[in-house]
């Protein structure tokens, strides 16, 4: 390994533990500073007065722990560091991570924001070094463009010390049966190894069929009697046949998200344009070939639109659902609805985490409970899809909204952004038809809190995407703003903040 390999490893390692996975040092570990300079401080807490600073790498034993505070020796005496500043000598043995895209054209940003700047873009297998974690985004670098890219898209795995992909596996496909090369060209390879020798060189987009896996090498037929062996990471694997394999709606056909969508010759970001299909369309789709279905226009052509522009869930019937309903309701209480409220994050899934320590996990569920009183008082029937500290998937949680057919949908959230003025609250939706409720329920959230309004936006998120119910997401103001933090972390404020949702959707049930 060269030296400068070494060095970035270790940098890697360093970012990769304290964003990805905060290790809770006990009394009598050892430490090792991770910043470039550690403020030390008389007390446990940012309030108390700084009394000297440490050295990146610097090593000392915790005495004490005082919440996400350690008192450490120092000087003559003693004082009080930062538990997120630090990592824990037995957490630094953990593996560098890689992040590799499930996706084409995968957008990767300058701040882990939908409406941050795009600064390049991830093709399909490609592995980027992963070097931290901020609630949904992951930061990374690749052919030396950092930046942040969404975590719906990709998978990560751990690196084994030889800095090849360890124990890898290849996301949501189960016995793979075809590989599409995503990257300009690939070596095939006699045996699965780097170092064997070289028999052939397949090109971007095309299609193979597997016919052996060995870790993280798949043996491609490449010939009626040629085979060869390439690295899996360079391509996307699929099952062959789509039936049971896919999420394809029952009617097998997949509704477009944005206007202007284009519809290409092949399966490939490079191919020609046949034409372009705008939000809402539904399209049969009659095959798949790696990350794109084969769909057939209206002409009788067909033509290939790529998997993460379109929804699978069956989007129809959303608009006739409510309407049944709507002869149930009390008018001024919400009976005869059902309302999912999604605590974000949970579990191992910590979400964001404020400047002074706060875990988004647990506010959102605070906030959850909050608001489920409050709905339930108002005569909903409301389902929530966590109600302690565990992890759910973010399919689980759309899959509970479909099972109790919810009127609406209402995902938790608080924001950050490595630029710690940003400020304000947000609600998201993806689809058109969740437009509304997502405005009158910021229109609700404007009237009872304080935060500046970021409005209402559109965002690809998979709650909202997937989901064939009326939902929304709502960012309830940044946890990394300090003065925002302090804020958001009072009784009084979720208070206001279920208050104003509960009134957002009286207003949204009672108008429709
Ligand atoms: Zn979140």
């Amino acid at each position: 390994m060269s030296k400068l390999i070494k060095w970035l490893l270790a940098i890697i390692l360093f970012a990769s533990i304290v964003c990805e996975m905060p290790i809770i040092s006990a009394k009598g570990e050892t430490i090792i500073i991770n910043t470039k300079s550690l403020n030390v401080r008389s007390g446990p807490g940012l309030t108390y007065p700084v009394t000297g600073s440490m050295k990146q790498g610097e090593r000392t034993e915790v005495l004490a722990t005082s919440g996400d505070w350690h008192e450490i020796r120092f000087g003559s005496g003693t004082g009080w560091v930062a538990s997120w500043l630090v990592v824990s000598e037995e957490a630094k043995k953990l593996s560098p991570r890689t992040a590799i895209s499930k996706v084409s054209a995968l957008n990767i940003r300058t701040e882990p924001s939908l409406s941050a700047a795009v600064v390049g873009q991830m093709n399909a297998g490609e592995a980027a070094v992963m070097t931290g974690r901020q609630g949904e985004w992951a930061s990374i670098v690749l052919n030396g463009v950092d930046g942040w890219v969404h975590t719906d898209y990709i998978t990560e795995i751990q690196q084994s010390e030889n800095g090849q992909a360890g124990t890898a596996v290849k996301p949501e496909v189960q016995n793979p049966e075809q590989f599409t090369v995503s990257v300009d060209a690939l070596n095939v390879r006699k045996a699965p190894g780097l170092s064997s020798k070289k028999v052939g060189l397949i090109r971007k987009g095309e299609s193979y069929a597997i016919e052996e896996v060995d870790g993280n090498w798949v043996r491609l037929a490449l010939g009626k009697k040629s085979s060869g062996w390439v690295y899996s990471f360079h391509g996307t694997l699929s099952a062959k046949s789509t039936a049971g394999k896919t999420e394809v709606a029952a009617d097998n056909k997949v509704t477009v998200l944005t206007n202007g969508t284009n519809l290409r010759s092949a399966a490939t970001t490079s191919s020609a344009i046949v034409t372009r299909a705008n939000a809402g369309e539904k399209l049969p789709v009659s095959g798949e070939e790696g990350e794109w279905y084969k769909v057939s226009l209206p002409s009788g052509e067909t033509a290939f639109i790529a998997k993460w522009v379109v929804s699978t869930g069956d989007l129809a019937q959303v608009e006739h659902t409510p309407e049944k309903k709507k002869k149930a309701r009390v008018p001024g209480t919400l009976k005869g609805l059902t309302i999912v409220v999604d605590a974000g994050h949970g579990g191992n899934d910590r979400g964001t985490t404020g400047m002074q320590g706060t875990d988004e996990k647990l506010l959102t569920l605070m906030t959850a409970e909050l608001l489920s009183a409050k709905l339930k008082a108002a005569g909903a029937n409301v389902v929530m899809t966590r109600e302690s500290d565990t992890y759910i998937s973010l399919r689980k949680r759309v899959s509970v909204s479909h099972q109790h057919g919810a009127d609406a949908f209402i995902s938790l959230h608080y924001d950050a952004n490595p630029d710690t003025s940003i400020t304000g609250f947000t609600t998201y939706y993806t689809h058109s038809h969740q437009r509304s409720l997502a405005s009158s329920i910021n229109d609700g959230l404007a009237s009872t809190i304080s935060l500046r309004n970021r409005g209402t936006q559109p965002a690809n998120f998979l709650v909202l995407r997937e989901n064939r119910q009326n939902a929304v997401l709502i960012e309830l103001g940044f946890l990394s703003n300090p003065s925002e933090e302090r804020v958001l972390t009072t009784e009084m404020f979720r208070e206001q903040a279920s208050h104003g949702i509960y009134q957002g959707l009286l207003e949204h049930f009672d108008g429709n």
